[in-house]
């Protein structure tokens, strides 16, 4: 399957002049690191090529736009409409549906250029593109676009010819996607990883940058999230936490600062499904993770406005902070029916 999309990705890629990748709204690790693969794919090659990410990065992602040249939708809507309105090629990765694109959806919906996917999400929208690479059988897009580029005529089989910046950045999206190797790691991610090393990229120090690089606050944020406003639902076998403004302002909370905090529940024995809630200026953020059999996928679908992966999922609550509790609580008893 692979092979078989490179050769045509190829193809395209060959007959285009301007080509822009697109990444999802709130990038993650993922998200970051497979637009950052591909563009330094393109740039070897000699390509004319833009990133377009919806919305800005965390901060402990930003090593990977060392050029601080990727538009971001929210700060330079004009500049994106612009490199849209040239494209002859569109690449989005990391998201399965156009309106994880949030402001950009429109614009790639309406341009004529051809558009090609790259996704690990479930049930992709097949009717917005050309030309699909979509799995859910590995960790993440970037291990999904780390095999894509390997059968590709520059690297050819050979690691040593992957560009260092895409290594760089194809590892950072499975570190994240994977948690460090707690989740979705498969035999192919070990291989990827095994490759990686080859190719130089020090996993143990990517790991230190992306997981182990909090601010002060930041660490006690997550103290006070555990220590006080956790809450476990016994009987639902799952656990939430809610983070309001009050709390966000009490601690400097900065984009990012609660990254992989909604995994922390899971590790209480008997926890399997968990929540947290992030409130901000339009909505309240929902992020879910499971263990064991539940698919939060379905769980966000039906009452969160969203979906992601049946282990890992978001979505967006429009109802005060105040009451979240009662309809997280609420929903999970009626999707588990107890
Ligand atoms: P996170 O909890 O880390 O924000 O998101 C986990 C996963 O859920 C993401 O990798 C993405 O696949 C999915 N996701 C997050 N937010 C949304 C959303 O608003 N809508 C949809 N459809 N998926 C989301
Ligand atoms: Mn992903």
């Amino acid at each position: 399957m692979v092979r078989e999309f490179a050769g045509k990705m190829e193809r395209a890629i060959s007959g285009a002049e301007n080509i822009v990748i697109v990444g999802h709204f709130n990038p993650d690790g993922d998200s970051v690191g497979s637009v950052t693969g591909m563009y330094y794919y393109l740039k070897e090659l000699g390509k004319k090529a833009v990133v377009v990410l919806p919305s800005s990065y965390p901060e402990y992602l930003s090593f990977l736009d060392k050029d601080r040249d990727y538009l971001l939708f929210t700060k330079n809507p004009e500049k994106v409409a612009q490199a849209i309105g040239e494209s002859d090629l569109i690449i989005g990765l990391d998201f399965n549906n156009l309106g994880r694109t949030e402001g950009v959806k429109n614009l790639f919906a309406a341009s004529s250029a051809q558009k090609i996917l790259i996704d690990h999400h479930p049930n992709p929208e097949r009717s917005s593109f050309d030309l699909i690479c979509s799995t859910v059988d590995t960790s993440s897009t970037c291990e999904l676009l780390f095999y894509v580029l390997m059968e590709t005529a520059l690297v050819d089989n050979d690691i040593e010819k992957m560009p260092y910046r895409s290594a760089e950045g194809l590892a950072t999206g499975m570190l994240t996607d994977t948690n460090n190797f707690k989740n979705s790691s498969i035999a192919s991610t070990y291989n990827m990883a095994s490759l990686l090393l080859k190719r130089g990229v020090s996993l143990d120090d990517l790991g230190k940058r992306v997981f182990g690089s909090y601010s002060e606050s930041r660490m006690r944020l997550m103290g006070e999230m555990l220590r006080n406003q956790m809450v476990v639902l016994k009987d639902l076998n799952a656990a939430y936490m809610v983070l309001s403004k009050k709390i966000q302002e009490e601690y400097n909370y900065l984009q990012g600062d609660s990254e992989g905090f909604v995994n922390l529940p899971l590790l209480i024995e008997g926890v399997e499904v968990s929540a947290l809630f992030t409130e901000s200026d339009e909505f309240i953020r929902v992020s879910l993770r499971s263990q064991g059999g539940v698919s939060v996928n379905a769980l966000s679908n039906r009452f969160f406005n969203g979906g992601g992966h049946e282990r890992a999922s978001g979505g967006r609550l429009f109802i005060p902070v105040d009451e979240v509790p009662a309809y997280f609580e609420k929903s999970l008893r009626e999707f588990l029916d107890k």
